[in-house]
């Protein structure tokens, strides 16, 4: 007992994970130790308004007392049963997931990549039972700059050189067109393809936002040329945009819909892809499947995060809220900022590269209590809590407005 652990500083903490912690990421050097609604405290107690909200994990904020109190009730009656039984909680999350978007079926996961790669089996199954594509032929229509996630397979259609440089061999069987093109999105669409599948908004891109007819086009044109619409909504879903989905600003209703993210409260990692009776009713027992997936604590967060959207209260609070950040964007626009695009509380801002790269003005914003991530290059993404007030909204983008002003 006389060894008892010292509290380790947030400079101590960083540097102990250099040599045991792989070292795939370049985090802020921020040491985060609690946290409530938008707010995060590190070791030392210095405190930070969350601008980034875990990619958008963190859509209610942190620890939300209704995702708490489900978390804290199913901990203590089941946790986990694996899929070889049933539990009482999947048939109720599944129920609600399938209204909340306006499809059938739901096909339970754990994070992000998993439903995406659920989403490329259940397609080419699709395509091979259902519209008679010759075995191992069906392709898959994928945009450039896109982000699905990190496995293998996710990995062999992206375009960024970084995710893929030294993970090949790839996995055939996607063509890759630019974004927001519907011409080329025509032209890559033959008698083999199984789906086309696209972000409603490029997230990791840096909130790439197509133009207004884009979805409606996509849905168009796939249910003319017979092949499946996936919707990657992982990042943009669960009331991001200001709608439950962000293919609801088109009123578009894809065949396939991948959520993650928000879809676990910030507590546990969920994920599902939903999609109409015909997709998912394709799988039978023992072609796909995970131990995890559809776990009784994931069914009971994901059911109260389902209630929450159920209110449309955050999809409301986006919408507002975004007026606050598109109008605080543009005052700064010519003032450090070159350019932004933002949908609902989620935006994507150019800053002037003479300023520092995105990397330094997310540290500049740290050191004065603003958590911020860089996605490539002089382009910052802001995704606060879909709870942050207005007042720490607009303090945020005074904070942004101020180190801009320092940079150069
Ligand atoms: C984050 C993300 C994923 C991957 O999710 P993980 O849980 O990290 O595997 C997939 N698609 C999009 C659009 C994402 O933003």
């Amino acid at each position: 007992m006389t060894t008892a652990a010292r509290t380790r500083s947030s400079a101590e903490l960083i540097g102990a994970e250099e040599p045991v912690l792989a070292h795939n990421y370049h985090p802020l050097p921020v040491v985060v130790a609690r946290a409530e609604g938008a707010w995060v405290e590190d070791v030392e107690g210095r405190r930070y308004l969350d601008m980034l909200a875990g990619y958008s994990a963190l859509n209610f904020g942190h620890r939300h007392p209704a995702l708490i109190e489900a978390a804290h009730r199913q901990l203590d009656r089941l946790t986990l049963t694996s899929r070889a039984f049933h539990n009482d909680r999947l048939a109720g999350f599944a129920e609600r997931l399938a209204a909340l978007t306006g499809l059938d079926m739901v096909l339970p996961m754990n994070t992000g990549a998993e439903a995406v790669e659920s989403a490329v089996k259940v397609a080419r199954k699709w395509a091979y039972d259902v519209k008679g594509v010759p075995a191992d032929r069906a392709t898959i229509v994928v945009a450039a700059d896109n982000f699905h996630g990190r496995t293998t397979t996710i990995v062999s259609f992206s375009t960024d050189e970084t995710a893929r440089a030294g993970f090949g061999p790839f996995t055939p069987g996607f063509r890759v067109v630019p974004y927001n093109d519907l011409a080329a999105l025509e032209a890559a669409v033959d008698e083999t393809t199984a789906a086309v599948l696209i972000e409603p908004i490029q997230g990791e891109a840096g909130v790439n936002i197509p133009d207004d007819g884009y979805l409606t086009g996509v849905r168009e044109l796939t249910r003319r040329a017979g092949c499946l619409f996936v919707a990657d909504e992982i990042q943009s879903g669960l009331g991001r945009t200001g709608h439950t989905l962000a293919v609801d600003h088109e009123s578009v209703v894809p065949d396939m819909v991948l959520l993650g993210k928000a879809l676990g409260g910030g507590i546990v990692p969920v994920s599902a892809v939903v999609a109409r009776r015909e997709v998912l009713g394709v799988l039978h027992p023992g072609e796909h499947g995970s131990t995890f997936g559809g776990n009784p604590l994931a069914a009971a967060v994901g059911t109260a995060v389902v209630e929450l959207l159920e209110t449309g209260e955050f999809q409301r609070r986006a919408a507002e809220l975004g007026v606050v950040l598109r109008g605080g964007l543009e005052a700064l626009v010519g003032k450090g900022v070159v350019g932004f695009r933002s949908r609902g509380l989620w935006a994507g801002v150019d800053v002037d590269p003479a300023l520092g790269t995105g990397r330094e003005v997310s540290e500049r914003l740290m050191r004065e209590g603003v958590l911020v991530k860089d996605t490539h290059g002089s382009t910052i993404r802001l995704a606060p809590p879909l709870t942050v007030r207005g007042e720490e909204l607009r303090d945020a983008l005074e904070t942004l407005g101020k180190v801009l002003g320092q940079g150069g």
